[in-house]
């Protein structure tokens, strides 16, 4: 098999498609060797295993997650790619390419048509312009899927894994607790991609919560109200929660009060449970 990290066989393969990359699609392909087998490793990638992979490239991860895994099926959305991965992946008969926006594929069909019997794991190097819409649409849609071990960029996986009430905590870190235990595997310099981008990356992993964390009455208003917490950071929560749900400003305090704050606290210091207690009292 190619070696898919060599500069010298993406140029080739890339020249004899006529493939240039895709600034707007997110097309930093991975050229450092130990990066694809240790997410493959970590992911928890064995032979009982269907992945579903997001962007192929030129299938270096592809390839690493089928030398390990049962099944691998991989959605691409650049159909330009197709002939380049029919050659890269040849070797391989349990990979499926699926020619599509992952934010529209129905992946739980894909689940079942695919995947019937094996245990299900997501693992990617990710376009990093739709990172947060594609990590929340895994976490939300209640897949049958045990964990999601992805590239994203370091700045984003900081906040994602984040503590829930540190300053480095965000509305996506909330609802990725909600959902699922958040790690930081490695970091990965900009260098170990082609072309290289502006920034250094980092390889999380997100085990999702077989038990809800706790029961909501209102799963929407819990969303609405981390997210109006945290739009205006500098603000006291009183005053970013009642701009952003629109609600009177008296009616939020009173409710912060019931639930056991003072008027003046700051939503960034406010741990999961604090969030559930004043989410109940939200009218
Ligand atoms: N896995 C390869 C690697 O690690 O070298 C490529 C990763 S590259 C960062 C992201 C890949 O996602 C590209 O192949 C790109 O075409 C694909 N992509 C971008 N947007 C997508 C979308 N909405 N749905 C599916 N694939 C997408």
């Amino acid at each position: 098999m190619k070696n898919l990290c060599d500069i010298n066989v993406i140029k080739d393969v890339m020249t004899r498609h006529g493939f240039n990359f895709s600034k707007a699609l997110g097309q930093n392909f991975i050229v450092n060797p130990s990066v694809c087998p240790r997410i493959a490793e970590m992911g928890g990638v064995d032979e009982n295993t269907g992945v579903i992979e997001i962007g192929a490239g030129v299938g270096v991860l592809t390839a690493e997650l089928a030398k390990r895994a049962k099944k691998v099926v991989c959605i691409e959305i650049d159909s330009r790619l197709l002939p380049v991965l029919d050659e890269t992946l040849a070797e391989f008969d349990n990979i499926e390419i699926v020619n599509e926006d992952v934010l529209k594929v129905d992946l739980h069909k894909l689940i079942e048509e695919k995947f019937a019997g094996m245990r299900v794991v997501v693992c990617a190097n990710l376009p990093y312009y739709i990172t947060s819409p594609i990590i929340m649409m895994l976490l939300e849609s209640n897949l049958p899927i045990e964990s999601v071990t992805v590239m994203v960029q370091k700045e984003a996986g900081d906040r994602l894994c984040a503590k829930v009430g540190s300053r480095d905590a965000g509305a996506v870190t909330v609802a990725v607790d909600y959902y699922a235990r958040a790690t930081k595997l490695f970091d990965v310099s900009r260098g170990s991609f082609m072309p290289s981008p502006k920034v250094d990356s980092m390889v999380i992993k997100l085990e999702l919560r077989q038990e809800k964390m706790f029961e909501l009455s209102d799963e929407k208003k819990f969303f609405r109200l981390v997210k109006a917490a945290f739009g205006q950071r500098r603000k006291t929560a009183s005053n970013s929660i009642s701009s952003g749900m629109g609600l009177p400003k008296s009616d939020v305090i009173a409710a912060l009060e019931r639930a056991g704050f003072d008027a003046n606290a700051r939503a960034e210091k406010f741990t999961m449970e604090d969030f559930r207690r004043l989410c109940e009292e939200i009218q």
